[in-house]
């Protein structure tokens, strides 16, 4: 008989997700915290719990996507967490980005009651969330990875198992340097080609086909010279992961020069109360050094 599959956390990435799910035809149960953005999703063929351990005792396997450790720890070793009512057997995979030892810490509670993990953090933003193309990084067992993969390729296009618990979410870690060191690159090339007087639209489409192309230039760029900050990727929730590089950096003692740098520009952001803006609002940190706007006539 077909897995049954339980889906913790409907936030911007949860929700295309579970749509991909249902789409490819599994039966999904789905628990959020706040329980009304569960109703969208029952016309569209899936049940719902009412904690999540009620979610876990009906479920096979159980996707976890939320916001940071703290909210993973309490999704299962809360009072009504997961590992409450998970039977022996059931694999329990977490999506969200969160600390690689707290992952470790996890596997083993879940360990104890027979319960298997697998970390497999995201990437691909929003628009990879709901078009089903998101990079999946997974640590842990080869058997269970092989289990979960038909639910990965509902969910996403590149998928590489790179080791055991833990190392999923180190590789997303180095994923995230990518990501914001790459936007830092974006917004100083578009605040320079702003103050050399260029059709921004027109720079953009030069450069992204070549070497200097990339997802977050033609994704994200776009956005900054139309001045739509709506996130894909909170200012607040890339901090949080910027947080778990710098620390595990600093455990490693490695210097990490641009994260740190694009670190203390967020920074800027948040204590202009502009934490829920999109990652790319970083182009706004640099605009306020410069003294200068993207995407308006001079
Ligand atoms: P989001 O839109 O802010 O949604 C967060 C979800 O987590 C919501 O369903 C929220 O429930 C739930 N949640 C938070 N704290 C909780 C708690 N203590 N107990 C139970 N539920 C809790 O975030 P998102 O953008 O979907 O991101 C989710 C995860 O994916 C994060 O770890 C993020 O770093 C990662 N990620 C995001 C992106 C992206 O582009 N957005 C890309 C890659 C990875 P409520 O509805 O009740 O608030």
């Amino acid at each position: 008989m077909a897995e049954q599959i339980g889906f913790i956390g409907l936030g911007i990435m949860g929700r295309g997700m579970v749509r991909n799910l249902l789409r490819a035809g599994f039966a999904v149960r789905v628990w959020n915290r706040t329980a009304a953005k569960m109703t969208e999703f029952v016309p569209a063929g899936a049940t719902t719990a009412t904690s999540p351990a009620d979610l876990a005792r009906q479920c096979d396997i159980i996707i976890i996507c939320v916001s940071d450790t703290p909210d993973v720890q309490a999704v299962i070793l809360g009072e009504h967490g997961v590992l409450a009512g998970a039977p022996a057997g059931a694999l329990v995979i977490d999506m969200s980005t969160i600390s690689p030892q707290v992952t470790r810490q996890l596997a083993a509670a879940l360990a104890q009651k027979g319960v298997h993990m697998l970390d497999a953090p995201i990437s691909g933003g929003s628009e990879g969330a709901a078009r089903g193309t998101l990079s999946i990084m997974v640590g842990g067992q080869a058997d269970q990875v092989a289990r979960a993969m038909p639910l990965f390729q509902a969910m996403g296009k590149a998928i590489t198992h790179v080791g055991d618990h833990g190392t999923g979410q180190t590789v997303k870690l180095v994923n995230q340097i990518l990501v914001v060191v790459n936007m830092l690159a974006v917004s100083e090339a578009l605040l320079f080609a702003q103050a050399g007087g260029l059709d921004l639209s027109k720079a953009l489409e030069a450069v992204s086909q070549g070497a200097a192309g990339s997802w977050m230039l033609s994704n994200r760029g776009p956005q900054v010279i139309a001045r739509d900050w709506r996130p894909g990727f909170t200012v607040d929730l890339q901090q949080k992961d910027l947080r778990l590089v710098l620390q595990a950096a600093d455990q490693m003692g490695i210097p990490l020069l641009g994260t740190s740098t694009v670190f203390q520009l967020y920074r800027t952001l948040q204590a202009r109360d502009l934490g829920s803006d999109g990652n790319h609002a970083l182009a706004k940190a640099l605009e306020q050094l410069a003294g200068l706007e993207i995407g308006r006539d001079a």
